[in-house]
């Protein structure tokens, strides 16, 4: 039986995530951004929640976890130390490690860059990536504590995830992503369906997400900074691709 996979907004522009397993009724939050607007999905649902599976240390993403720990007593899963310490954990996950969620397998990948700790969750049953603040849809987290030859590396890991996967980020910022994106690749004519998508969902007041990674590949100028074409566009002819990314990173964060 399908996993079931809820989406709705937490704090002001993250994503929550419920995934539930109706054979046994277990049921996961991806990341805990506030504890209420948990509890609520899971009470519309009437689930239960049994595990927490965090994606890396900031607040916005583990806010919620002591509260929700207090009323369901769940699991928490979470990646080891290797910057801030992530508090009210059960058990820790490395590269590699395959999480069970009742019946539902969530395999980890160490994605450092927007943070050390950083990992994704990939259900590969559901084709569903949880890359949180990884990978965004045309866009991509920024590099706080890592570097870019590292955050790159990291985006290569999910890039080479079938076509057919969904993407789950962890923030709603779709829409400000293609704005820069279409600076860099006006002539992109995925990109501008994308473009085309994104602002149809937005008037319609729902979230952009999930993204097919297929798309992405086409789309998400972060995930081709090893195309000469994008290194031509940004007149850096010849770079490497850890140069290229690093400077559309570097765009990105002034535009
Ligand atoms: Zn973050
Ligand atoms: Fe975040």
């Amino acid at each position: 039986m399908a996993a079931e996979i809820r989406v709705f907004t937490c704090l002001s522009d993250n994503f929550g995530y419920l995934i539930h397993d109706p054979a046994t009724g277990a049921t996961a939050s991806v990341d805990a951004p506030d504890a209420a607007p948990i509890i609520r999905e899971l009470n519309a649902q009437g689930w239960r929640l049994t595990d927490i599976l965090i994606t890396h240390h900031h607040h916005d993403h583990v806010g919620g976890v002591a509260e929700l720990k207090e009323v369901y007593g769940c699991r928490v899963v979470a990646p080891h130390d290797k910057s801030t310490k992530i508090a009210n954990v059960d058990q820790r996950v490395a590269h590699g490690d395959v999480v069970r969620v009742g019946e539902l397998l969530a395999r980890v990948l160490e994605t450092p860059g927007h943070t050390l700790d950083h990992v994704a969750y990939v259900f590969d049953t559901e084709k569903a990536l949880f890359a949180a603040d990884t990978l965004f849809s045309i866009g991509c987290g920024r590099v706080f504590e890592g570097s870019y030859p590292m955050m790159w590396d990291s985006l290569l890991k999910l890039r080479a995830l079938p076509d057919d996967f969904k993407l789950y980020c962890g923030h709603e910022y779709t829409a400000s992503n293609v704005k820069f994106a279409l600076t860099v690749e006006p002539d992109n004519a995925a990109l501008q369906a994308r473009a085309e998508e994104v602002t149809r969902l937005r008037a319609a007041g729902r979230p952009t997400i999930p993204a097919l990674l297929g798309d992405e590949k086409k789309a998400n100028v972060f995930l081709r900074a090893d195309d000469p074409a994008v290194a031509i566009k940004l007149r850096m002819k010849g770079a490497s691709a850890e140069e290229v990314f690093g400077e559309l990173r570097e765009r990105k964060n002034k535009s």
